[in-house]
């Protein structure tokens, strides 16, 4: 596979900006790790044999390049363009975070450092950094709200059986914003032989491009993959943002290709109107700020205080946004839907049905996008939709959306252990 150095997403007339979008706004402190961290990156792109080692590593342990499944069923069912699946479910720990957290570890080898931290919320972004730092011998720190850590019981038992440290943090909320602010105190501490595996395509340059370069082998895999099982480029490819990495790893695939439309959809929750969602570029409700050490497009009021989020799928629950992401809506690249609970729900119910495939909750935002617009395309037509998780998680989650009262009970009884 060739490198993707040359058609990743990082044109842009200042360092580490997408238009208006990105920077690094930072405490003093933390200037000069991520000046070296810079460094670190720029020259591992340059060298083929980094992406070429990444490539082999996921190959070998991740189980890449992940298949696209066509979805015969599906596409009866909507009667309209022929409906493709890029399958990051079948990634190692079952979904994209595997690609972004692995390539993070060969860079902290790279640059010989021998710790990681990262901070966690539903605990998806702790498993995989834990497995990681299993995997390339580091040791690893994870901060976790309280309150996440007692509604995560199997997420932090399998982090410690991997031989992470879980730090309970019992600051404010005790949920992720008071942990990614733990995370960043011990990092001012401990940067010299720590690096911060931040999860996703946000926060101070050069993570979003650093994520997205790592996350980009989606999109390379899945143009390669449509020309050879379809036949044909994708007419429109979709794809969840919640931060946005596993959006960006699979539009950076397309973005030269100008007749594959790209749409991403965020978390309606239970609608714009409503208040009660996270929907930062789609509706409109987003308003330009810095926060986190980078400028984008948060659901802030117009004093610029952060809104309470909220989606059924916890990885899409944000206030932020990729400035990557933020700049091709800016541009007019990438066309911003927003899917509720209800029709994401419905979404999986179908999926799981007719192909017996069952999407994470954040995944299947993307399905319920691309089943709106299924039937108004044609038969020679191909879509493509990321499925940038599997669904084991959301179980519980699942059960008690669909309202099944015999299934709610058994797996209460059955979760008892997890004090759920
Ligand atoms: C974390 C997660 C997401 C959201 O993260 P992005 O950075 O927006 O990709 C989406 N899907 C799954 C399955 C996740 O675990």
């Amino acid at each position: 596979m060739t490198m993707p150095t040359e058609r990743s997403p990082e044109t842009r007339e200042r360092e580490g900006y997408y238009g208006e979008f990105g920077g690094s706004f930072t405490p003093e402190v933390l200037h000069e790790t991520l000046a070296e961290l810079r460094a670190a990156f720029d020259d591992a792109r340059r060298d083929p044999a980094f992406w070429n080692s990444y490539v082999e590593m996921m190959a070998s342990y991740a189980g890449r390049p992940t298949p696209v499944t066509y979805c015969d069923n599906l596409t009866r069912t909507f009667g309209g363009a022929r409906i493709y699946v890029k399958r990051e479910d079948l990634n190692h720990t079952g979904a994209h975070k595997a690609n972004n957290v692995m390539g993070q570890g060969l860079l902290v080898k790279r640059m010989g450092k021998k710790r990681v931290i990262a901070e966690t919320g539903a605990g998806q972004h702790g498993v995989a950094t834990a497995t990681m730092a299993a995997r390339l011998g580091l040791a690893c720190t994870i901060y976790m709200g309280e309150e996440d850590i007692a509604r995560q019981h199997p997420n932090v038992f399998w982090m410690r059986q991997l031989g992470a440290e879980v730090v309970a943090v019992t600051e404010g909320t005790r949920t992720l914003k008071d942990a990614v602010n733990a995370c960043l105190r011990d990092w001012a501490e401990s940067m010299d032989d720590t690096h911060y595996v931040l999860g996703t395509a946000c926060g101070p340059h050069p993570f979003p491009q650093m994520v997205t370069y790592f996350q980009s082998i989606i999109g390379y895999e899945a143009r390669k993959q449509m020309l050879e099982v379809a036949g044909r480029l994708p007419r429109r490819v979709f794809a969840c943002v919640g931060g946005g990495s596993n959006a960006a790893g699979i539009f950076s695939g397309f973005l030269d290709d100008p007749s594959v439309e790209l749409v991403g959809v965020e978390a309606g929750g239970k609608g714009i109107d409503t208040g009660r969602h996270a929907a930062r570029l789609a509706g409109g409700k987003g308003r330009v700020g810095v926060a986190q050490g980078y400028k984008t497009v948060f659901l802030q009021n117009e004093e610029g205080l952060m809104q309470d989020t909220y989606s059924v799928a916890a990885g899409l629950d944000y206030i932020g946004v990729s400035p990557i992401l933020a700049d091709l809506h800016q541009k007019g690249r990438v066309r911003f839907e927003a899917a509720t609970d209800a029709e994401v729900v419905e979404a999986l119910r179908l999926t799981i049905r007719s192909e017996g495939i069952i999407p994470a909750l954040e995944s299947a935002h993307a399905f319920a996008g691309a089943f709106r617009e299924a039937a108004s395309l044609s038969s020679d037509d191909a879509i493509l939709i990321n499925q940038s998780g599997r669904g084991d998680k959301d179980i519980f989650t699942v059960a008690d959306a669909l309202d099944d009262d015999d299934w709610k009970d058994f797996i209460r009884r059955k979760s008892a252990g997890y004090e759920r």
